[in-house]
């Protein structure tokens, strides 16, 4: 197959290419690096198979032949990237989605939409089911992102309904692993960081909000099924793992396995209502798609210091 991954440049969707490659498709990766970063690709780039288009999606798409799947993964991702580029964002979730809506549909190929958790917004049903509609801030600091994936999602779904493009969209859950930016400012990143260089651990407010953190590799699993099960056609699946925990308890864990001696230093809430509770309900994806995460949190927490004590330069690293 001849597979475009949009986004394949950051931290998911270089996985989900070297799946594909491995698979031995033929993989285009259209991005322009906004959050992207070329290390990513490195172990790729001179891959039988691989091509690399930079380019924006919300400019005209060059001529890039036939396809059989689209992936749009194409978006900021982090709380501090949508912020610092909020009409990018947005533009990419609805222009850059209409780019690549138009693209599939006219090839006939399947399409596949990266939305989020956050179009549940800080939820007030617990855990999140898909039917649930969410409690989303059209105006407030996360609304370039909840409210941008929410259109992508109606987008989507109006192109399936009118003129029957074979669209599925799939909710991830925070996702972790090697080649996440280390600077991007989220919960593994900067709390494997600081634990690494003996810096104070940063928890945000009383750190007893929750996440439920899914394995790099159990996603791009997800992202593969969903796109090639028939019955997933039109269907919103919840991606993610549903082992929650505490903010202050993902803290001590790293703080355990990198054998740091940082300290917790409680710093401001996070800009913006920082959802309380997360957790996906991911009986949908069962039901579906015969999908559930395998990898434990210790396990893929140490894979992923390991990718950083790489790229920190420090001893003992090994990278992905
Ligand atoms: P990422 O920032 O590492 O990757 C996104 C990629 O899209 C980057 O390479 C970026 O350069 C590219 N991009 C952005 N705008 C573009 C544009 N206009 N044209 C071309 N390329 C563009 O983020 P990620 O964590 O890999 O997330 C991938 C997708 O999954 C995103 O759509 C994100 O919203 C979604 N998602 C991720 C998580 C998570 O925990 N990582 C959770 C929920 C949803
Ligand atoms: N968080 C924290 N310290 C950090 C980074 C994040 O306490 O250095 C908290 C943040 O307040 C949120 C959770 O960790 O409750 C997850 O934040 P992240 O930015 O990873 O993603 P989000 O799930 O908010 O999109």
């Amino acid at each position: 197959m001849r597979v475009l991954v949009a986004g394949g440049a950051g931290f998911i969707g270089s996985h989900l290419c070297a799946r594909l490659l491995r698979e031995g498709h033929d993989v285009v990766c259209v991005d322009n690096f906004v959050t992207g970063r070329v290390a990513n690709l490195r172990e790729l780039e001179d891959l039988p198979g691989f091509d690399l288009c930079e380019h924006d999606i919300i400019q005209p798409l060059p001529e890039l032949g036939h396809f059989d799947e689209v992936f749009h993964l194409a978006s900021p991702a982090s709380p501090p990237g949508y912020q610092r580029h909020p009409v990018e964002t947005m533009r990419v979730n609805a222009e850059g989605s209409l780019a690549l809506l138009e693209l599939a549909t006219g090839l006939g190929a399947r399409y596949l939409y990266a939305s989020t958790s956050e179009a549940y917004g800080d939820p007030l049903e617990h855990p999140q089911r898909e039917d649930y509609r969410g409690n989303v801030s059209s105006t407030g600091p996360r609304s370039m992102y909840d409210e941008a994936k929410r259109y992508g999602e109606a987008l989507a779904m109006a192109f399936l309904r009118s003129r029957g493009t074979h669209a599925r969209i799939v909710r991830i859950f925070n996702t972790y692993g090697p080649h996440s930016d280390p600077t991007d400012g989220r919960l593994v990143p900067n709390f494997i960081t600081q634990a690494l260089r003996g810096e104070p651990m940063t928890i945000y407010a009383d750190g007893l909000q929750t996440r439920s953190l899914c394995y790099v590799s159990d996603l791009v699993e997800g992202l593969l099924r969903a796109m090639r099960t028939p019955e997933a056609r039109g269907e919103v699946v919840n991606l993610g793992n549903p082992e929650e925990h505490t903010i202050l308890e993902f803290a001590t864990i790293i703080r355990e396995l990198t054998g740091s001696s940082s300290t917790f230093v409680h710093t401001e809430p996070a800009v913006g209502d920082d959802p309380q509770r997360r957790q996906p309900d991911i009986a949908k994806a069962q039901r579906i798609l015969g999908w559930a995460p395998v990898v434990p949190l210790r396990e893929g927490l140490l894979a992923t210091i390991d990718y950083f004590r790489a790229e920190l330069g420090l001893p003992g690293g090994h990278p992905a």
